[in-house]
């Protein structure tokens, strides 16, 4: 039986090529969860543009899309500070190159497997495609767990991972920035090794780099601040506003943090974060300067907030926090975070706006619900595109050997956020779904991408 919904003998057909792809994809590698969730959600929303144009079948572009250019995996020694090796695995996949270079970031999380650098690598070639820059897609990372461990570790760690990565990357290859786990810190020292390795300095190999030596002023920032810039062209076609809503937000990592500091400086109240131990709750407002002096600063855990700020409170369990009534809900903490469940409470206690921070926070059944419901809700393919626009940016005065100011770059990054706003409506509204943010989203990325593909023939 089929998995897709039949109307015409157009819409039969298409349905059955994907059917066929999906299954193939399936029995190829079975283990594959994450990207077998992100192939089949990307297969139900590009489906309208598929039975419209039924050449992109012809051209085998589904079959094409769905294999990763080259997936590397790699070993990682690297000696603890008790004197001990210690082995890891490396990860990167090149997704595709159609209309540039790899791109996409690193996650060290122990959680890391090859299904999920697939599924991050294959989000991350429309979502690039998406924000207008020339960018493939891309994706890596490692299950070391960073956590608890010292500076000395996560450098040796870095300088091991980058002593293999250094094969397979280059400013006009491939160039990965941070992601969970990863952040300026971790990307100066797999810098410094590159650096060294090659003999030479090749700032565009990276993006993500502190100020110092080729960072861009504004990517700190950019994936928060696109996300909310994002909310707001969605709140005003709407005839709302920021200004006075109820914000909950997950995480405390960059994503949440600068998705806070917009939201909180647009008028909003930001009334619950979280980390993957649990969540505080102050209803008076998050004080994010506390946050950021415990999690950019000292490395520590969000229950610590409540020592500083005892009239909030904190709760052991971090998907609890999408029972919080609130009017916006920004997923910024990882893939899955809410589930059928979930999604129902947030329903319940008449959410408005579901906008994902995070890469495939929503659940399918999540996701459905949200869209049966009416709820505003746009995907991580648009919403957090801000992140790596600004890496392109980054790559691009990299490119000039110039530097722009912090304002150029955030107007440039909100110029981003109103463009792919308007892509996602404009190709759902040409799709005969108005208003899905999904399937435009994915359309116009998958739109990008296909004609590039074609146009440079079977490679
Ligand atoms: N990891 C981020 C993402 O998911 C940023 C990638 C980049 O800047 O290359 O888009």
């Amino acid at each position: 039986m089929s998995i897709f919904k039949t109307v015409s003998k157009e819409e039969e057909d298409v349905q059955r090529h994907l059917d066929e792809v999906f299954s193939k994809i399936q029995t190829r590698d079975p283990h594959e969860k994450e990207f077998h969730q992100a192939v089949l959600t990307f297969f139900k929303s590009i489906k309208p543009t598929l039975v419209k144009n039924p050449t992109y079948l012809e051209h085998q572009i589904l079959e094409r899309l769905t294999e990763p250019e080259r997936a590397i995996t790699f070993r990682v020694p690297w000696v603890d500070d008790n004197g001990k090796v210690q082995i890891n695995r490396g990860f990167r996949v090149q997704f595709n190159s159609a209309i540039g270079p790899y791109k996409g970031g690193l996650r060290f999380h122990p959680t890391v497997n090859m299904s999920i650098v697939k599924f991050l690598a294959f989000q991350q070639t429309f979502k690039n495609a998406l924000t207008g820059q020339p960018i493939g897609g891309g994706k890596g990372g490692s299950d070391f767990d960073p956590k608890g461990k010292s500076d000395g570790e996560i450098m040796r760690f870095c300088q091991s991972f980058m002593t293999e990565l250094v094969n397979y990357i280059g400013p006009h290859t491939d160039v990965p920035a941070g992601d969970i786990g990863v952040g300026a810190r971790e990307i100066g020292y797999l810098f410094g090794q590159y650096k060294r390795l090659r003999g030479s300095f090749e700032a565009g190999v990276l993006t993500g780099k502190g100020i110092g030596y080729g960072g861009s002023l504004g990517r700190k920032e950019a994936t928060g601040y696109g996300t909310v810039y994002f909310v707001q062209e969605m709140l005003k076609n709407e005839g709302h506003q920021l200004a006075g809503s109820k914000v909950v937000v997950s995480g405390s990592g960059n994503v949440s943090i600068y998705a806070m500091e917009k939201a909180i400086e647009l008028g909003a109240t930001v009334v619950a974060c979280s980390d993957s131990d649990g969540y505080v709750y102050d209803e008076a407002g998050i004080n994010l300067d506390t946050v950021k002096q415990l999690k950019e600063v000292e490395c520590r855990r969000i229950s610590d907030y409540v020592d500083s700020h005892p009239s909030a409170t904190y709760v052991e369990d971090c998907t609890g926090l999408w029972s919080i009534p609130c009017d916006i809900a920004l997923p910024c903490a990882t893939q899955n975070e809410i589930d059928e469940a979930a999604a129902k409470q947030l329903v319940k206690n008449g959410v408005k706006v579901v906008a994902e921070g995070a890469n495939m926070p929503s659940t399918p059944d999540a996701a459905e619900i949200f869209q049966e419901q009416d709820i505003l809700f746009a995907p991580a393919m648009a919403v957090n595109a801000g992140g790596v626009a600004v890496s392109s940016l980054e790559m691009a005065q990299n490119s000039t050997f110039s530097s722009w100011s912090f304002q150029e770059v955030d107007e440039k990054l909100h110029e981003i956020m109103k463009n792919i706003y308007q892509s996602c409506i404009e190709a759902a509204e040409a799709h005969g779904e108005p208003g899905n943010f999904s399937v435009g989203a994915t359309i116009a990325g998958f739109t990008k991408v296909a004609d590039a593909m074609i146009a440079q023939g079977a490679v």
